[in-house]
Formats: structure tokens, sequence, C-alpha cells
């Protein structure tokens, strides 16, 4: 059973030398009288937050996740088949997505952070993505976070990844401007010509961060939906507008630095009657079949679509994962373990 260990706490950028291979002969087994299920592991999902599990234990961090322990294996979100189960609830061919190890074949104890595939008619790697932990992470940011409506103009960072492509789609059905930024020209065209976002621009390319708001937003921003910080979050403080709402999702560009870079302009929340917001997903679960009675629909109608970044084989996991930190993915990105 190959599995992918921590080698040692990160800091910095984390390199593919901080995460090493490892094959157990051990039989894994089902523990009598326990609930547990042997799966296999088909689809592993690579996740920015991941990166704040690498890091030693931190109590900013701890209310979020816990670090991954140095020498065991890392763990995250995957698709799966029941392969064996001791659990009444689950059976030997089951489809089934949540928390895994990074590792071929897994014995877990279902929680109510696993969820059964009951649609198939859609690709079974959208359950890493946009059926999944990402796209429940767009609906209830948006929907529940950002208090939406009709007309109003929204900014979205990141907005080509796996949760920004879907936060911009969420907003254009529900009628609103919404402009994007990306890292590259790719993720830029995008946006405009798959996604439907009103606006596009790549930030890297961007002398003044402020001009380009400011060029997109005339009239400013009501609803900004945060994946990066840093310097954008800044700059979008100077271009909300009254009452304006911010959904801080991620904050991708701090999770690699040792210092977090200050924010200049938080003044403006007072001024502009800002509603700032963070949220972490996993806190809205419960919510999971009802989203999926909403997005299914669109999907089936072609209304929603989904870029992924599909890299083959375990072996390719740790480049993939450590990617997501320089923009090299385009669209949600995973890693195919095995097609069945
Ligand atoms: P993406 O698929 O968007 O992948 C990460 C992208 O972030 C990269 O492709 C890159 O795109 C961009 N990026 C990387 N480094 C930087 C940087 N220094 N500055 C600006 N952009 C950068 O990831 P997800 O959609 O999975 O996640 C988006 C955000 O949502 C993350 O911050 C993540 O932590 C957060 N998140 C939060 C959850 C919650 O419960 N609160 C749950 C899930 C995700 P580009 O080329 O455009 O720069």
């Amino acid at each position: 059973n190959k599995q992918v260990i921590l080698r040692d706490y990160v800091t910095g950028f984390p390199k593919e030398s901080d995460l090493i291979f490892n094959d157990t002969t051990v039989d894994l087994m089902i523990p009598e009288g326990s609930k547990s299920v042997l799966v296999k592991n088909l689809y592993l999902s690579c996740d920015p937050y991941m990166r704040i599990r690498m890091g030693k234990p931190d109590p900013a961090t701890a209310a979020l996740a816990q670090p991954y322990k140095p020498g065991e294996p890392i763990y995250g979100f995957a698709v799966s088949k029941v392969i064996d189960s001791g659990n009444p609830d689950y059976s030997k061919g089951d489809l089934l997505w949540g928390v895994v190890g990074w590792e071929e074949y897994s014995v877990i104890n279902p929680t109510v952070s696993h969820f059964k595939i009951q649609h198939t008619d859609v690709p079974l790697s959208y359950y890493t993505g946009l059926l999944g932990m990402p796209g429940m992470t767009a609906y209830a940011g948006f929907y529940e976070i950002c208090s939406p409506k009709k007309g109003e103009t929204v900014f979205v960072s990141a907005a080509s990844g796996a949760v920004g492509q879907l936060v911009g789609q969420f907003a254009k059905i529900m009628g609103c401007y919404v402009v994007g930024s990306a890292g590259s020209k790719e993720k830029v065209d995008l946006l405009k010509n798959k996604f439907g976002f009103d606006e596009a621009f790549n930030y890297k390319e961007e002398q003044d961060l402020n001009a380009a708001l400011k060029r997109c937003f005339p009239e400013g921003i009501d609803i900004y939906f945060e994946n990066v910080g840093g310097k954008m979050l800044d700059e979008v403080l100077l271009n909300m507008k009254l009452h304006g709402r911010i959904a801080v999702c991620g904050m991708i560009s701090q999770y690699n630095l040792e210092d977090q870079e200050g924010v200049h302009n938080l003044a403006t929340v007072i001024y502009k009657r800002i509603r700032i917001q963070g949220f972490v997903v996993s806190d809205f679960f419960d919510k999971y079949y009802n989203f999926m009675d909403f997005v299914l629909p669109y999907i089936r109608e072609g209304k929603i679509t989904y870029v992924e970044d599909v890299v083959e084989g375990f072996e390719n996991g740790p480049s993939a994962l450590i990617g997501l930190f320089h923009g090299k993915n385009v669209g949600k990105q995973l890693i195919a373990v095995a097609r069945e």
C-alpha cells in the first residue's frame, strides 16, 4: 500500500522533498467488531488548506485543522470505493467521498464528513470538486455568507480555481455583475469565455491593483469573495461600496509566509459599514444534500460547467499539491490514482 508521508513540519513554501513515499506490506483488515470500512482510493483532492496542516502546531490555526504528524501519512478529501465493510451502512462496491489517508487503500471510520455517492451520471471526479468540499464551500460561502442580491457587483479572487469558478457561476445565476482575478492569460480567458464572468484580469500583470478594480467596478464592489488575502484584500477594501460584504474563504497568499502581511486599509470597514466574515465549510456539511438538489439540475442542463486539472498517478501527487502554491493548476487540482 503506497503512502505519502510528511517528512517534517514545513516552513515556507512546501517542497517535493517534504513529502516522501512509503510502501507498507501490512495486510489492511477491518478490526473485529469495528464499524470500519476498507476502501480503495480512486481520486485524491489537492486543497490549499493542506499546507496549513503541514505546519507546526499553532494555536492560531488549531480551530481549523490539526497538523499532520511527521512520519505519518498526510490525509485529505478523496473519492473512494468500498472493498470490504464492517459497517451496516456501507456495502462492497459503494462509492463515497470524504477524508482518507494519501494512500492507495485506507481503513476508515465513516463520520458525518463522509458522504455516500448516489449520483453517478456525472463524472466521479466531480466529488473532489464541484460536488465535494470545494463545491460546498462556494455554495455556503456565496449564499450563506455573502447575502447576495440580483444586480449586485461581485469580485472573486483565485477565480478560476476549484472554489472560485463556481462562485462566479452562482453569482451569474443570481443575476449579479461578476469580475474575477487570476494569475495567467489562460485562466483569464477561461473566466470570460467558459465560466461567463463579465470581466476578468491577470493580477500579476496589473501594475496597480486599485486601478484595475476601479476600471472593472467604477461604482464599487458589493461582495468580495476572498480567496487570496494580502495586497489584493487591501486594494479591494478601498473599492467596497457602503454596506458591502466580504466572505473570507481563504488567504492562499499568506499560507507559506512566516510573518503574514499587514492589512493597511482595514479602517475602511468602519467608514463603509462593511461586514467581513470568515467561514469554514465543514460547519455547513449538514446542508450537503440541499446543495446537491440545487446544483445537479444546473449541471445536467449544462448551465454550470467545471474545469478540472487531473494528474495521473499516485506518484505525481506531491508535485500536484505543491503546484497549487505556484498557480500551476488550471481549475480543480486532483489526482487520478485508480479508475475503479
Ligand atoms: P484553487 O483551485 O484556486 O488553487 C489555488 C490557486 O490560488 C492557484 O491556482 C493560484 O491561482 C492561486 N494562488 C496561489 N498562490 C497565490 C498567491 N500568492 N496570491 C494569489 N493567488 C495565489 O484553490 P481552491 O479553489 O481549492 O481554494 C481557494 C481558496 O479557498 C484557498 O484560499 C483555500 O484555502 C480556500 N478554501 C477555504 C475553505 C473554507 O472552508 N473556508 C474550503 C476550501 C477552500 P492563480 O494562478 O490565479 O494565482
